[in-house]
């Protein structure tokens, strides 16, 4: 499990060593965690699968190396609701939908939000960054349901 061959963990990690970043061994466990479960992970979720693989690397190490990460833009964290942060990798950037009902996350492209985010910065000087937090609503699904009396 520890040792996926997996080319983007390789392109990541190059990633990271060209913006001055060491490959040390719970980063690199980090970033395969986040490759293997397909991001959306919790700090807790993060460091039970790494420490199945790396029983030594402790808690908080674990928190320094998501930090220096997030900084270096390799990876970044999100809020989909009031639940914990969750991260993924910063180079598969997209916004997130999430249905108060049932959960459901949608992943959509950053580009859907362009012309709201020209908007803003023309008509009110403010730049979004809609990443952050996910865009709360509810799925086709639940609102099928909540429409039947
Ligand atoms: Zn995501
Ligand atoms: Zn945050
Ligand atoms: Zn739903």
């Amino acid at each position: 499990m520890a040792a996926v061959a997996n080319p983007r963990l390789d392109e990541i990690l190059g990633m990271l060593r060209a913006r001055g970043g060491r490959i040390t061994t719970p980063r690199r466990a980090i970033i395969t965690a986040l490759l293997t479960s397909g991001g959306h992970i919790t700090a807790d979720e993060l460091t039970d699968r790494i420490q199945a693989d790396y029983p030594d690397v402790h808690l908080s190490t674990i928190y320094r190396c998501l930090e220096t990460l997030e900084t270096l833009e390799v990876i970044e964290h999100i809020h989909l609701g009031h639940g914990r942060a969750i991260y993924h990798l910063a180079d598969e950037a997209h916004q997130h939908l999430l249905c108060e009902m049932c959960g459901t996350v949608v992943e959509v492209p950053d580009a859907l939000f362009a012309t709201l985010a020209t908007q803003l910065r023309a008509g009110y000087g403010f730049t979004i960054r809609p990443r952050h937090f996910a865009v709360l609503g509810r799925c086709d699904t639940c609102t099928a349901t909540a429409a039947v009396p």
